[in-house]
């Protein structure tokens, strides 16, 4: 259970965001649902947990900003009083091959997926190294683990946010803090809709389970990693990916 403790989910409007927000919300956490352009969605999310009972806030954030993450930090602290948990899920693609890469799709990526992280951390930590207790979890992908032809950008964002996980576990620990990594594998939303139907045939092949995941797969390891069940996991990658990096 998560009564009492704050949350801030980046990018929550839709996709995992939202379901790792649904989920935290259904563990009794007061949730921070941050969102950089559809307020209407966050919104709605906002409603959907308050409907249950539960505490949740939207805040529109970029980020990829610093300041913006500074106050969305400071927004949630104000509203629930502490940020116990922070999950860093808010991501783009802007995928291409190389050798036509622009250096904009390039920072674009590195930006809002690794600097947007750190961002995020740099405010945080402060807060959790006071409280003595925190739970930081980065979601990569496994794209950061085996990379990907025509996401170059992508996997290396993924990749180094797994150098962060690692790195800030070992500054942290000592805080009674703990910061993890879930590599999740290919997952219905609005990111991987676009994909024609022939692709997502073939992925499938290459998944143990047979199965593309779903958002609800990610927020359940989400939620064992944000609870005491998880208190001597840090600097991991989980992979949620039903066998498809094997
Ligand atoms: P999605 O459906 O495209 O949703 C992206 C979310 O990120 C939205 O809530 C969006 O907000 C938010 N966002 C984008 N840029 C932002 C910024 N600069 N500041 C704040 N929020 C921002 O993506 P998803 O598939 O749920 O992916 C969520 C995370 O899982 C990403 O980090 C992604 O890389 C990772 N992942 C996904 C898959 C997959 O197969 N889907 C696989 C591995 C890893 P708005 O709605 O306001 O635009």
């Amino acid at each position: 259970m998560l009564k009492g403790k704050t949350a801030i989910v980046t990018g929550a409007s839709r996709g995992i965001g939202r379901a790792i927000a649904l989920a935290l919300a259904g563990e009794g956490a007061a949730v921070v649902i941050n969102y950089v352009n559809n307020r209407s969605l966050a919104e709605s999310v906002v409603q959907e947990i308050e409907k249950s009972g539960g505490k949740a806030l939207a805040v529109c954030a970029d980020v990829s900003l610093f300041q913006e993450a500074e106050t969305l930090v400071a927004t949630a602290k104000e509203a629930f009083g502490s940020v116990d948990i922070l999950v860093n899920n808010a991501g783009v693609t802007r995928d291409g091959l190389i050798m036509r890469m622009s250096e904009e799709d390039f920072d674009r990526v590195l930006q809002v997926n690794l600097k947007g992280a750190f961002n995020c951390c740099r405010h945080v930590v402060p807060l959790m190294v006071k409280q003595r207790s925190g739970r930081i979890i980065n979601i990569t992908s496994i794209v950061g683990l085996v990379g990907n032809a025509g996401q170059a950008n992508y996997a290396a964002s993924k990749a180094g946010l797994i150098g962060l996980t690692k790195s800030l576990a070992k500054e942290i620990g000592s805080r009674g803090i703990t910061v993890n990594a879930i590599a999740p594998g290919f997952i219905e939303t609005d990111m991987t809709s676009g994909l024609a139907d022939k692709l997502k045939e073939a992925a499938k092949e290459n998944i143990a389970l047979k199965r593309l995941g779903t958002p609800d797969d990610v927020a359940n390891a989400v939620c064992f990693l944000a609870s005491e069940k998880a208190a001597y996991i840090t600097g991991q990658v989980i992979s949620v990916d039903g066998g498809m990096a094997l």
